[in-house]
């Protein structure tokens, strides 16, 4: 018999919470943010429930592939670039659009031998100090591109650092705001926290007037998670949990006062209680770092986990039979 443990993935969570980016952004195009696997949920098991995007972003070559062998013909967006320049023959083969945010991948298009010029975004570092151009280097950079033949369109992509929290987000507009104010083509900013929190904030720029601009890229939130919590819920977003983690209670102990549980002997039993042993741990992919006091259900009723390193052990809250 296999293990008793399954993740069930909920495909009408998933175009749930697509939706919640649609109604929140109605005039732009919704990129599903895959980035790798889909957050763990796989590619494959989500594809159905996220047709309904505009497009598909990525980072993973091969996973690009699994996506055009699932019949998707609309666009395909690899948020890094590409890795090396042959990589570039395959962009071209399978009409992937790619992310450019270094002088190094715009030395490799203008080697580039394509009849098929590609479609690019170009991306500035607007102060999350990951990917991307400085804006003194960013003019620079879109005017290098536009001048080669295997480039025809040239969108402008940047990333928030803090959306979900106090920081906010107006010191990086006003800086992809004066880097782009005059260039052509599409805009792209908002990820899933912008999109909930932000997406109606104006942007000054050609054929925008808002945040949300001509594409979105919700990533987070269309896996039912909130990019803001504990400030906002997912229930405070309207977001739907898109997985279920499932497993059996195979063991039960009693504790008395004192008794501890698991490795190191984190936890202390303060009162006399009965705890639950399930079958799951790492091996499944479980968190090791899940704190103690991580809800469950047992049996429909909210409990909370103690990690005992190896295996999770669901307790009663209270010594009490909240579980039986
Ligand atoms: C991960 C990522 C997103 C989606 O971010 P979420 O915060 O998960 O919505 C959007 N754009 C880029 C460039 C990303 O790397």
């Amino acid at each position: 018999m296999p293990r008793p443990i399954l993740a069930t993935v909920h495909p009408e969570a998933l175009s749930h919470n697509l939706q919640q980016a649609r109604l929140r952004a109605p005039d732009a195009r919704v990129w599903a943010v895959v980035k790798a696997n889909a957050y763990g949920h796989g590619i494959e098991r989500v594809f159905d429930a996220l047709r309904g995007a505009d497009g598909f972003a990525l980072l993973d070559l091969a996973e690009a592939q699994r996506l055009r062998a699932l019949d998707w013909r609309g666009p395909i967006l690899l948020l890094e670039g590409v890795f090396e320049p042959r990589d570039l023959e395959l962009c071209s083969r399978l009409h992937l659009w790619h992310a450019v945010h270094c002088e190094e991948q715009i030395d490799w298009l203008a080697a580039h031998k394509t009849q098929q010029p590609h479609r690019v975004f170009l991306k500035l570092n607007s102060g999350m100090n990951r990917l991307g151009f400085r804006p003194d280097a960013f003019r620079a950079a879109w005017a290098r591109l536009n001048a080669l033949p295997q480039v025809d369109e040239i969108a402008l992509m940047t990333h928030f650092s803090d959306a979900d929290g106090p920081r906010g987000i107006a010191h990086q507009v006003a800086v992809f705001e004066a880097a782009t104010a005059d260039l052509p083509g599409e805009r792209t900013l908002c990820n899933s926290a912008a999109i909930l929190r932000h997406a109606h904030s104006p942007l000054r720029g050609e054929g925008v007037s808002t945040l949300a601009a001509d594409w979105v890229r919700e990533g987070i939130a269309l896996y039912g998670s909130a990019p803001d919590y504990p400030e906002h819920s997912a229930a405070d977003w309207d977001l739907q949990p898109t997985l279920t983690l499932s497993s059996r209670v195979i063991g039960v102990q009693h504790l008395q006062p004192g008794d501890t549980v698991g490795y190191g002997s984190t936890f202390t039993a303060e009162v006399p209680m009965r705890i639950g042993v399930v079958a799951c741990g790492y091996a499944d992919g479980y968190p090791r770092h899940a704190p103690t006091g991580t809800p469950v259900l047992v049996a429909g009723v909210r409990t909370r986990l103690h990690r005992c390193w190896w295996r999770v052990c669901a307790r009663a809250l209270s010594g009490g039979s909240a579980w039986t």
